[in-house]
């Protein structure tokens, strides 16, 4: 080893030293300290192997002030939260990576103050004996889509497999063809059936299934129920054929069998009027379905949750199931839930709070408004970054309405030096990361999905773009 390699790794930084350093106070104040101390090491580690590979001579070897700065990025980039905040500017409202639909302010408060302390999540104040967390929401429930019963579990998935083992296990359900669904992440009909116990009875084709399908499957020992699934994220169109629910509701009558729903998309409002024809909740009661079923974080616009609707004596039969422990729902899910019912109670106000319904009910102007709002706050005065306002298609999400494209505006980047790609990553990488989408050879920010309180973070973002 020459004598200079020597020196230089016998000059190295000094762990202990180093902590003593009064830029590390306030890390270690707030943060362990050993995550501390760990990036020291492995800042210092890093020096030590380039001079032992004689990889010429690291700027933070001598530039002490480079060097405590790589241990302070190192300390940030530990202690950031893998699940935290992000800026979702692709226009998809119900962006299932980025966590479906954001929870409204009231949800949240409810969350904090329910969840902070004790609750009465299985205490009845009442008898001051134990409660049912039930109890909570399904008086909500029952009166915002005119059920008879309600209960609650983790997702609709975990519903769609509670409806059927308490309905049907050991027994057939009759499914058309043309609505065995598979919802992303595995979640698939068939697969779920058999997971239940339940054995799929599939009738019709992909495109047609007839009545007449139904009553030839229909055995009256074999046969549990009659199910309907909502073709969610997908539509055949053409020449086809499907039994609507006060078709399979009659048939149900006739062979006194219940008639199961999995809407997947809670819709609780009509929003024809926004050019979404999904079927609404209070329609599928309406039409006669004994157990209705559906999503809490999709067009409803609250949390992950599976909600069960329907006649009080199956869900009763659901409620004392073996599974239902198993998919029982939390707390704070449970009161973000109670908090959106309730938001639900005056119609027009939960369009203005409630995120998701505030998102796809907004008026084309206001985001065109907005737009303008987010290019005056960006103008750079240099050539560097060209911004444009540009109308765009926005889409509802979390495998709803895939039919539907909403009219929206976008603010667009390019940039004479950086690539699209580059600008797409760089807005990713951010403190608070901004998910864009690249089309056109420009990047996209979709004024839809951001909110007035993103403008600022994602004006930060931007300036940083061109240094
Ligand atoms: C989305 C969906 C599900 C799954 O719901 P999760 O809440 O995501 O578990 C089940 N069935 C249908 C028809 C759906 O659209």
């Amino acid at each position: 080893m020459n004598m200079d390699k020597k020196e230089r790794l016998r000059s190295l930084y000094k762990v202990d030293e180093v902590l003593q350093d009064e830029c590390l106070v306030f890390f270690k104040e707030k943060l362990p300290y050993s995550l501390v101390a760990d990036s020291v090491r492995k800042e210092i580690d890093l020096l030590r192997d380039a001079v032992i590979r004689e990889e010429g001579c690291p700027p933070a070897l001598t530039d002490r002030q480079i060097f405590l700065d790589r241990v302070i990025h190192r300390i940030q980039m530990a202690s950031t939260p893998s699940l935290r905040r992000v800026i979702n500017a692709t226009g998809t409202i119900l962006h299932t990576n980025l966590g479906r639909s954001p929870l409204s302010q009231k949800a949240i408060e409810h969350v904090i103050d329910v969840s902070c302390s004790y609750s009465t999540l299985e205490y009845d104040l009442k008898t001051g004996r134990r409660g049912s967390r039930h109890d909570h929401v399904s008086g909500l429930i029952c009166q915002a889509t005119g059920a008879e019963a309600a209960m609650v579990v983790n997702n609709n998935a975990a519903a769609t497999m509670l409806v059927l083992s308490s309905m049907a296990e050991g027994q057939e359900v009759i499914v058309s063809r043309g609505e065995l669904v598979e919802i992303g992440g595995s979640f698939r009909i068939p697969d779920i059936m058999s997971l239940s116990g339940v054995t799929l009875r599939e009738v019709g084709t992909t495109n047609k299934t007839h009545l007449s399908d139904y009553i030839r499957a229909i055995d009256s020992e074999c046969t549990a129920a009659l199910m309907k699934v909502h073709t969610s994220n997908y539509r055949i169109i053409g020449f086809t054929e499907d039994v609507p629910l006060s078709g399979l509701r009659r048939l149900g009558d006739q062979y006194a069998l219940p008639v199961i729903y999995d809407m997947g998309n809670g819709l609780l409002t009509d929003l024809k009027g926004y050019g979404i024809f999904e079927p609404a909740v209070s329609d599928a009661m309406n039409a006669g379905a004994d157990v209705v079923l559906f999503s809490g974080d999709k067009l409803l616009g609250g949390p992950q949750a599976g909600i069960i609707i329907g006649k009080k004596k199956y869900i009763e039969k659901m409620k004392r199931h073996p599974l239902a422990r198993v998919v029982r729902i939390d707390k704070m899910t449970l009161s973000a839930l109670e908090a959106v019912f309730f938001q639900y109670q005056d119609i027009e106000r939960a369009k203005q709070e409630i995120p998701a319904l505030q998102m796809l009910t907004c008026p084309k102007e206001k985001l065109y408004e907005r737009a303008v709002r987010l290019r005056t706050r960006l103008t750079p005065d240099d050539s560097s970054l060209h911004m444009d306002i540009e109308a765009c298609e926005d889409f509802v999400g979390g495998g709803s309405a895939p039919d539907v494209r909403l009219d929206g505006w976008a603010v667009t980047l390019h940039s004479p030096i950086l690539t699209t790609k580059q600008i797409e990553y760089n807005l990713r990488k951010s403190q608070i990361p901004v998910i864009s989408h690249i089309s056109q050879d420009k990047v996209w920010l979709h004024m839809r999905t951001i909110s007035d309180k993103d403008m600022e973070d994602i004006a930060e973002n931007v300036s940083k773009l061109k240094g």
